[in-house]
């Protein structure tokens, strides 16, 4: 008896589902992203401001 065999997936199978738009990272599958427009961005800081960076100009407001 041997069905919990395939029950759980094996950690070392996870499945590569996009790239960040933003660090060229491997997205998993079951990960927390953000979209834009059908493309991926990881949920971190670094690559959500380095995405924002690409149109958007850092300044000192006033
Ligand atoms: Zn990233």
């Amino acid at each position: 008896m041997d069905r919990f065999s395939q029950g759980l997936a094996d950690p070392q199978e996870t499945h590569v589902v996009g790239e960040c738009l933003s660090c060229g990272g491997e997205v998993y599958e079951g990960e927390e992203v953000w979209e834009v427009e059908g493309e991926y961005l990881h949920d971190g800081y670094d690559c959500i401001r380095g995405y924002i960076a690409d149109f958007a100009t850092q300044k000192v407001a006033g």
